[in-house]
């Protein structure tokens, strides 16, 4: 063999090397399934694409856990991992599903809304590819997602994003963002085809609440805070006013903006009779002036220049050396969703949402999120859902 030959076999062979030590982490994580255990209120696990034949088949269709209670009432349907980069959302959703009990009307639960999402990353930000939450028993990983969907599964990416049905011209980097996405249609993109497969939910069961669990960050205006179109805002109101009267934490109410097509809180509102809820709880990892995006960050919140920044009041939240660690977020994602149902049954008597075993606020930052997951090597095989 010649020299030249053999130099570039060499090359060849150590790009393909580099291309296997790159890439089978990436194969792992978009493979990796996260274990769900039933919890007692579920009574059935079905697939999105039943409301839209459109999802079948394809990496966007999703489980929707169904709770549904001992009496009759009105439903509600929350989703988690709309960004599969804020994981407050999915650990609330994950949360009520192993542990509600529902005692009057129907829970439906996405809790990996966006689930292409959840099998991408941001290698350019360092993204981690999994974070653990400590049990007693051990602990569950989970995998860390992106904000938009995999261009594994949506690809190419159009020079501007045309939103349908409004027509409004959104940013290319919004065309894999389901949360631009909404109402969507049977046979658009796959994020159109996802988005359409809820609105079907809600409007063939007739849902009467939807609440989009998401993180914000905290250099963000719209954080820690339920964003509400006008004929949810009643409900917001009361809910953030009640959990700040009772439970000690401060969740401001946003208006959603009448022109600002393609987002959950407006489109689900518009296109159905429900009353549509985004709650946003600060996520100091999302912030661009922080330290290295560690799983650390991720959980604690803690981050010296968010400080520094906080000191020069650049924040939209308080923050302090305390961080602002995941069990308050996903404490406050779960009284402020109780606290809606609460105050959407008090005025709607007939339609009532009573759940019941839902840890709030205080008892999350207490006992911590590890705590309300049930061990799936103790479980019953039968009822573990992989995802
Ligand atoms: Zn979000």
């Amino acid at each position: 063999m010649k020299h030249a030959d053999l130099l570039k076999s060499v090359l060849a062979a150590a790009l393909l090397a580099l291309l296997i030590w790159g890439g089978v982490p990436l194969y792992r994580h978009r493979h990796y399934p996260v274990q769900v255990v039933r919890g007692p209120g579920v009574t059935n696990v079905v697939r999105l694409s039943e409301f839209t034949p459109g999802l079948r088949g394809t990496p966007a269709d999703t489980s929707v856990f169904v709770l549904e209670g001992k009496e009759p009432g009105g439903k509600a349907l929350l989703l988690g991992e709309t960004h599969a980069n804020e994981p407050e959302g999915l650990l609330a959703a994950l949360i009520i599903i192993e542990n509600a009990v529902v005692e009057k009307g129907t829970l439906y639960v996405i809790p990996f809304f966006n689930r292409s999402a959840s099998r991408n990353t941001r290698p350019g930000d360092g993204y981690p590819l999994y974070f653990d939450v400590p049990t007693a028993w051990g602990a569950v990983r989970f995998r860390m997602g992106n904000r938009d969907a995999s261009p594994l599964d949506q690809w190419p990416d159009p020079d501007v994003y045309v939103h349908y049905p409004d027509k409004q011209l959104l940013s290319f980097a919004d065309a894999r963002n389901v949360n631009r996405a909404w109402p969507g249609r049977p046979l658009g993109t796959l994020m159109e085809r996802l988005t359409y497969g809820a609105m079907e939910l809600i409007r063939r069961e007739k849902v009467d609440v939807a609440v989009d669990a998401h993180g914000a960050e905290t250099m963000y205006p719209v954080t820690n805070c339920i964003v509400a179109p006008d004929k949810s805002l009643r409900i917001a109101t009361l809910a953030a006013l009640t959990v700040k009267a009772t439970e000690g934490f401060e969740d401001h109410v946003e208006t959603s903006p009448r022109g600002f097509r393609g987002l959950s809180h407006r489109e689900i509102g518009d296109f159905s009779d429900a009353l549509p809820f985004l709650l946003e709880a600060p996520i100091p990892f999302l912030d661009q002036p922080t330290g290295p995006k560690t799983v650390k960050l991720l959980l604690d919140g803690r981050d010296p220049f968010l400080l520094s920044l906080a000191r020069k009041k650049k924040l939209f939240v308080p923050y302090d050396e305390s961080g602002w660690p995941l069990e308050r977020r996903v404490g406050q994602h779960c009284s402020v969703i109780l606290e809606i149902l609460r105050q959407f049954s008090k005025k709607n008597m007939g339609r009532a949402i009573v759940v019941q075993s839902v840890p709030r606020y205080a008892e999350l930052v207490k006992n911590g999120v590890g705590r309300y997951f049930a061990d799936p090597s103790k479980a019953d095989p039968k009822s573990i859902v992989r995802e």
